[in-house]
C-alpha cells in the first residue's frame, strides 16, 4: 500500500496580532531557550513580558539539567521572575513519569545530579547495573563507558526513557548547545530496535502538566516557542494556539518585547 509521508505541522496564521492573542489567553505557555533566555540569561524584553503576564505565564521547557527552584533563582539573577511552580521541565517530568509507571524501579540515570536527587525522593533507586529503566537526559559527562553501560542494560531488557529528542538548543551568541537527541542518536546507532519513550515537547506531557497547574483547557491557552517541530507542532496537536518567535522565516514575532501590547 502506498504510504504517504507525514505532512509538516501547519503554522497557523490568524489575522489577530500575537500580542492580542496573548492578551486573550488564560495561560501563556512559553519555551525558555531562544524565547525568554539563552543559556539561562534573559533576552531583552523577557523580564517585562514575565511581569506583564504575571500568573498567566508558565515556562514549558525541554531542559533536563535543572530543577525549577534552581532555574527560577538563576533566571531571577537576570531580572526574569518566574516562581518554581510555574516552571515545567522535561527532566523532572520524566523522573515523575518513571516513578508513576515503574514504582521503585532501579534506574540508570545518564543525566544531572538534579535528576538523581529527584529519583531518590520519588522512591526510585539510581543504579549502574541490573536496572529496570535507563533514563537518558542531557548528560554533560556522557562518554564511551556510559554508552557501553546503557547499551548493555538495554540489551538485558531495561526500558528506555529520554527526556527529549532535540539535537541542540540555542546558546549565547548563536552558539549551538548539544542536546539529549545527540546522545539518543548514539544509543540508537548501537541498538536501533530499542523502543524509547520520549517525554519532552512535542509530546503532550509537558503541555498537559502546565495546563493542569493553570487549571485550563488547551483552547484557553497559547504556546510561545521558537521551534516549529517541537514547541509549535506539539501545541497545535493538542488544539492549542501557538506563536512562533525568533529568527525562523515564518516567525510571527522576533522576541519577547513584541508579545506585549
Ligand atoms: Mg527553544
Amino acid at each position: 500500500m502506498l504510504k504517504l509521508a507525514e505532512p509538516p505541522a501547519p503554522i497557523r496564521t490568524t489575522p489577530m496580532a500575537p500580542s492580542e492573542r496573548i492578551a486573550g489567553a488564560r495561560a501563556v505557555l512559553c519555551d525558555l531557550d531562544g524565547c525568554l533566555a539563552e543559556s539561562n540569561v534573559a533576552l531583552p524584553g523577557a523580564a517585562a513580558l514575565a511581569q506583564a503576564l504575571g500568573e498567566r505565564l508558565y515556562i514549558v521547557s525541554n531542559n533536563s539539567t535543572h530543577d525549577p527552584i534552581g532555574l527560577s533563582q538563576e533566571l531571577a539573577l537576570h531580572g526574569l521572575v518566574v516562581p518554581p511552580h510555574r516552571i515545567v521541565l522535561a527532566g523532572l517530568v520524566t523522573v515523575e513519569t518513571i516513578a508513576r509507571r515503574r514504582p521503585g524501579a532501579r534506574v540508570l540515570i545518564a543525566g544531572s545530579s538534579v535528576l538523581r536527587a529527584r529519583a531518590h525522593m520519588l522512591g526510585l533507586t539510581p543504579a549502574a547495573r541490573d536496572v529496570d529503566v535507563v533514563l537518558l537526559a542531557r548528560d554533560t559527562g556522557f562518554d564511551y563507558t556510559r554508552l557501553e553501560a546503557i547499551v548493555r542494560e538495554l540489551g538485558a531488557g531495561a526500558e528506555l526513557f529520554a527526556t527529549n529528542s532535540d539535537v541542540s538548543h540555542p546558546g549565547r551568541h548563536g552558539r549551538l548547545v548539544p542536546e539529549t537527541g545527540c546522545l539518543l542518536a548514539a544509543v540508537r546507532a548501537c541498538v536501533s530496535e530499542a523502543p524509547c519513550t520520549v517525554i519532552g515537547k512535542p509530546k503532550p506531557a509537558l503541555y498537559e502538566e502546565a495546563l493542569r497547574r493553570a487549571g485550563c483547557s488547551p483552547s484557553e491557552a497559547i504556546m510561545v516557542g521558537d521551534n516549529p517541530a517541537t514547541d509549535i507542532s506539539g501545541a497545535l496537536l493538542l488544539g492549542m494556539d501557538a506563536i512562533l518567535v525568533g529568527r525562523h522565516p515564518l516567525a510571527e514575532a522576533g522576541g519577547p518585547s513584541e508579545l506585549i501590547a
